[in-house]
């Protein structure tokens, strides 16, 4: 009965895939509920990649349902290639195991060329977006002008929507970016029949998730990115466009608080960034070439090199406060094997004086040095350890300080990339 939410503790990047494809299993909802295909999860299933952007993971498995949430901005054109994808592949998909709110907002094409023209025009100072389009429909989703999956399945409603929003995105695109403008009609009929694909799947995703609550179902909620991402509380503005953290899943899934029981914080055994934005515990030196070439440290949505340093237990300690978190999952221990001393920043430091909780904004983070404690590291190869005690004292003693500094305990160990290489001491769905 108990639902779960998984959320991202860093910057995303987590790992947040395999864990997420563990807990599945004992799951029979689960669902997204914001971010859209900027997300990147890839699993190995018997020998075969799959990579997901916007269907969870979760549809690989028989007899889950999922669910994408009114929080989640949609791409139709990526949503139906994915299924088409999985299709190919033998998968069954269809309503029985895949549904989409009425209410997601969906990313239109004019919304892709804007995210691209304008982080063109921003030059040095970009905020490294994918370019997917996912910001600018979240900024129609507030101004009131965004374009819902349940318009794609009324004709004239659609038409009157596009009437309405396309001279706006044309003169801004046309003079301000100088990029090309779209026709009305080169719009609506490819969307209206992507609505007709989409139309078996649509239904109002609150009201099923109260049916599934009453009938004792474990749901999982899905967070995509991570907490310092959140458009609200992470760096900003280097933060993604929607609300990540675990309170996100209420508003981007129509659920109450009361109805999620565990939050389960994603802890990558070290830290990790894509795009800009200050980083203090990032690692220059040969530290940081070690996280990246261990622990395959590029984007799987987008190839690039991922910025790689120390844990920083002021970000895991704001993440436990802004998501409640009851349990930790840690990933990636393996790629600290070798290193010796490993580092874990407790604190920083700002003109002499020291500071446990990150400042409100980035100026003052650019700031902060971060202040290490150093404890002794291991060389053993971890990769076949399955119970805490297989792991050698040095791991456990810094599995045992970051539990101290976060105070939350640690429930899942990832030692490696497969799914057998877990140690698993408390499933929050058992
Ligand atoms: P996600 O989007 O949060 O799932 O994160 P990424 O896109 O960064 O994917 C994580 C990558 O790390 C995948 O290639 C996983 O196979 C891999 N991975 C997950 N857990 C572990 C682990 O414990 N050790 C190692 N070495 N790799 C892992």
């Amino acid at each position: 009965m108990p639902n779960v939410v998984v959320v991202g503790t860093q910057w995303g990047d987590e790992g947040k895939g395999k864990i997420v494809d563990l807990l599945t299993d004992q799951a029979r909802l689960v669902v997204r509920y914001q971010g859209g295909n900027n997300a990147g999860h890839t699993l190995v299933v018997a020998g075969e990649k799959y990579i997901f952007h916007l269907i969870p993971s979760g549809i690989l498995h028989a007899g889950t349902q999922c669910l994408i949430g009114n929080g989640v901005v949609l791409d139709p054109e990526v949503f139906l290639w994915e299924i088409d994808k999985l299709i190919s592949r033998g998968y069954a998909v269809g309503p029985e195991n895949l549904r989409v709110s009425e209410r997601t907002q969906v990313i239109m094409p004019y919304h892709k060329r804007l995210d691209v023209a304008r982080e063109r025009a921003k030059g040095a100072g970009k905020i490294g977006t994918t370019g997917r389009g996912i910001g600018p429909c979240y900024e129609d989703k507030v101004a009131r002008r965004g374009i819902r999956v349940a318009d794609l399945l009324d004709a004239d409603a659609l038409k009157a929507k596009l009437a309405e929003i396309l001279p706006e995105k044309n003169f801004f695109l046309e003079k301000f970016l100088g990029d090309q403008p779209f026709t009305l009609e080169e719009i609506l009929q490819p969307y209206l029949e992507m609505g007709n694909r989409l139309r078996p799947l649509v239904v109002n995703v609150s009201v099923l998730l109260e049916q599934a609550i009453r009938e004792g179902k474990n749901i999982l909620f899905e967070g995509a990115q991570g907490t310092h991402l959140d458009i609200d509380h992470g760096t900003y503005p280097f933060v993604t466009s929607s609300n990540p953290i675990a309170g996100g899943a209420c508003t981007g899934a129509g659920i109450g608080p009361g109805q999620l029981h565990h939050v389960v914080g994603i802890v990558k055994a070290y830290t990790t960034r894509v795009g800009g934005g200050p980083f203090p515990t990032e690692c220059l030196d040969e530290v940081g070439d070690h996280l990246v070439e261990c622990g395959v440290e590029f984007g799987s949505t987008t190839g690039r090199r991922r910025r790689c340093g120390w844990l920083d237990a002021v970000v895991l300690r704001e993440a436990a406060r802004l998501n409640g978190l009851t349990g930790l999952a840690i990933t990636k221990l393996d790629v600290l094997t070798s290193l010796n001393p490993v580092r874990i920043c407790v604190a920083y430091e700002v003109d002499g004086k020291a500071r446990d909780t990150m400042p409100g904004t980035i100026k003052e983070l650019e700031l902060c040095r971060p202040i290490f404690e150093e404890m002794p590291g291991w060389t053993e190869d971890i990769r076949g350890a399955r119970r805490l005690e297989d792991l050698p004292a040095a791991t456990r003693n810094y599995l045992k300080r970051v539990e101290e500094l976060v105070r939350v305990p640690i429930q899942i160990i990832s030692v490696g990339p497969d799914r057998e290489e877990t140690i698993i001491l408390q499933n929050p769905f058992t």
